[in-house]
């Protein structure tokens, strides 16, 4: 046995890939998330896309299959407890996939594997105190303190995307106000974009003009704010080593980087700040993580050939 199935079930896409055990990426599989048709076509979609992955790779040839989804996940019991996006509760994914494929399977929730993805391979191995703040479509944080990522009393430590970084801001779906995520995830920057100009556009298309577009400058400044501050909050409490940020905003690179050190910077003036710096791993961090765990489940303990075939095709 050689290679691992890895899945990272996302809000509208399903990422799959044939990891070997020495990290190189073997085949791909992608599927659009049938978010809209209910939470039975959503688990029956991740277990077509496993039965695929294992149909490629051969499935004598599979150590483990790795499942990673949003939400709140109960790791020890295979079960997907609750995703807003997704809609299920308490679906058995891992009986359901184990069942289906025969193989050794690992449930687990997609950004704490995007820490161990990180934490093996990526930018936080050699510290034992980071924060890692993934910005996609919506805002989720992994704090590791002393070499132990935070879970929390329920599990729930890590959600950054939900500090009132604006205390009588925008009402957030969770109930509160001024949430992290209202401004400062792709979806929260295109939607304040919109309300704004009445113009669409993506948190990419965003950051290109706001150099020529005073509400794109507007909403972007605004956005970089927000997470300064929750970065900061985060120092004061944690004194991480790094500051990790990954996920799609990500791909902003030096535009979302310099203004954020700058802000964090201005926001931290008794001692210094913690370096900021971007995921090497980009948007695969996810899915990364999910073979990792797979990985070790099948007994693999030494990653370092990873760190050098995780790009490769
Ligand atoms: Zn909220």
């Amino acid at each position: 046995m050689s290679s691992v199935v890895a899945v990272d079930v996302g809000g509208t896409t399903i990422k799959g890939a044939v990891v070997g055990l020495d990290g190189q990426v073997r085949h791909r599989h992608q599927a659009p998330t049938p978010a809209p048709h209910g939470p039975d076509a959503v688990v029956h979609a991740v277990r077509a896309t496993v039965a695929t992955l294992v149909a490629e790779a051969d499935a004598a040839d599979v150590a483990a299959v790795g499942v990673v989804v949003p939400g709140t996940v109960d790791a020890t019991a295979g079960v997907a407890r609750y995703s807003t996006n997704l809609g299920w509760h308490d679906a058995p994914l891992r009986a359901l996939l184990a069942h289906d494929t025969g193989l050794l399977t690992v449930l687990d929730h997609d950004v704490r594997a995007a820490g161990v993805a990180e934490s093996t391979i990526g930018r936080t191995e050699a510290v034992d105190d980071s924060l890692l703040v993934v910005i996609g479509t919506g805002i989720a944080g992994v704090l590791t303190s002393a070499g132990q990522p935070v879970t929390g009393a329920t599990g729930r430590a890590g959600e950054i995307g939900h500090l009132a970084v604006w205390p009588d801001g925008e009402l957030c779906p969770c109930g509160q106000r001024g949430c992290l995520e209202r401004y400062s995830s792709a979806a929260g920057i295109s939607r304040r974009y919109r309300a704004a100009s009445g113009r669409e556009a993506s948190a990419d298309q965003i950051v290109r003009w706001r150099g020529t577009d005073p509400a794109a400058a507007e909403v972007w400044d605004q956005a970089v704010e927000g997470l300064a501050i929750a970065v900061a909050a985060c120092t004061m409490m944690f004194d991480p080593a790094i500051v990790v940020v990954s996920g799609g905003l990500s791909q902003a690179g030096s535009s979302l980087l310099d203004p954020l050190r700058t802000a964090t910077a201005q926001r931290i003036r008794w001692r210094e700040s913690p370096p900021v710096e971007l995921s090497a791993l980009g948007a695969e961090s996810g899915l990364l993580g999910s073979a990792i765990l797979a990985a070790r489940a099948a007994g693999v303990d030494d990653f370092t050939a990873w760190k050098t075939n995780r790009l490769a095709p």
